[in-house]
């Protein structure tokens, strides 16, 4: 009997692992694909083949145009992605918004969301995913793509997010910072989308990006350090909470802020690189108020 035990134990085992590599291979197969996608782009694009189908296109190639701000500035409509790889040194990822399928290891996170239509034929099956795009210096742009097949919908979804680029602002809006580095953001702002709802919250330096791991990555992709989410509604719904998101993002730009507040929450919209330069002064500025602010309180404390 003590003999008949182990056998059947060390039967059952490999089984179980063979189930296990399967459903791993299956999981992990489109994550090689997405790190790929991730890798693909790091440095501006070369567009010396690409033939130009909009009078923007044709300024952008020409170098009549040399930074997508001056496309933003003046809400020009961006149609061919290569105007973005031409003027940002980009990078890209999908968000996990689907899950596989299956008995065994069904309902871990996956970059397609397969859905079906029942027609008459039989299923029709479709999938979708969620593209960012990013130069993790002030612009993220995010797109959804849906096909038939697993690739053409991740392209597309790469070339929405391209078109759907935008800027944000950045800034030091923690009261238990106040370091005057555009390393948070400047002021909280609350994003919806359907049930979701995300409120993104400045957080001193250090912190790192407290929210859901796929949130974190937009973030990251933006050029956000630091910061506090909390959410409400179903968040489970990924789609949802990835436009959420979009929305409180965009919210920075929309928010008005008074020209004396600039210097108290190192307000900086876009691009950094350019303003690194100017940022120096102002942090000398916002000190010296900061204590002159203060003093005068302490005294009448006192
Ligand atoms: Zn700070």
């Amino acid at each position: 009997m003590i003999m008949a035990r182990p056998k059947k134990q060390g039967e059952e085992r490999p089984r179980r692992k063979n189930a296990e590599r399967k459903e791993a291979g299956a999981v992990l197969a489109p994550v090689n694909g997405n790190t790929a996608a991730g890798q693909a782009a790091s440095k501006p694009a070369d567009i010396s083949g690409w033939k130009p189908r909009t009078a923007l296109g044709a300024k952008v190639k020409e170098r009549q145009i040399l930074t997508i701000d001056e496309i933003i500035d003046n809400s020009l409509k961006i149609m061919e992605p290569e105007i973005v790889d031409a003027l940002l040194a980009t990078e890209n990822d999908l968000l996990m918004i689907g899950q596989s399928k299956g008995k065994f290891g069904g309902g871990a996170r996956r970059i397609f969301r397969q859905t079906q239509k029942k027609t008459m034929e039989g299923n029709k099956p479709k999938f979708s995913a969620i593209a960012i795009v990013g130069d993790k210096n002030g612009h993220v742009g995010i797109g959804m793509g849906c096909a038939k097949e697993t690739v053409p919908a991740r392209e597309k979804a790469v070339k929405k997010a391209k078109l759907n680029i935008f800027r944000i602002r950045r800034g030091c809006g923690s009261w238990q910072c106040g370091c005057g580095k555009p390393h948070s953001i400047p002021f909280s702002v609350i994003g919806r989308c359907g049930s979701v709802e995300i409120k993104f919250m400045p957080a001193p330096k250090g912190k790192g990006l407290c929210s859901a791991p796929d949130i974190a990555k937009i973030l990251a992709f933006a050029g956000i350090k630091d910061i506090w989410a909390k959410t409400r509604g179903q968040t489970r719904n990924r789609v949802n909470f990835v436009y959420a998101c979009e929305d409180a993002l965009r919210k920075l730009v929309k928010t008005k802020v008074q020209p004396d507040q600039y210097k108290v929450v190192a307000l900086a919209e876009g691009s950094i690189q350019q303003e690194a330069a100017k940022q120096k002064p102002v942090e000398a500025e916002v000190i010296e108020e900061s204590t002159s602010t203060h003093n005068p309180k302490i005294n009448e404390e006192a």
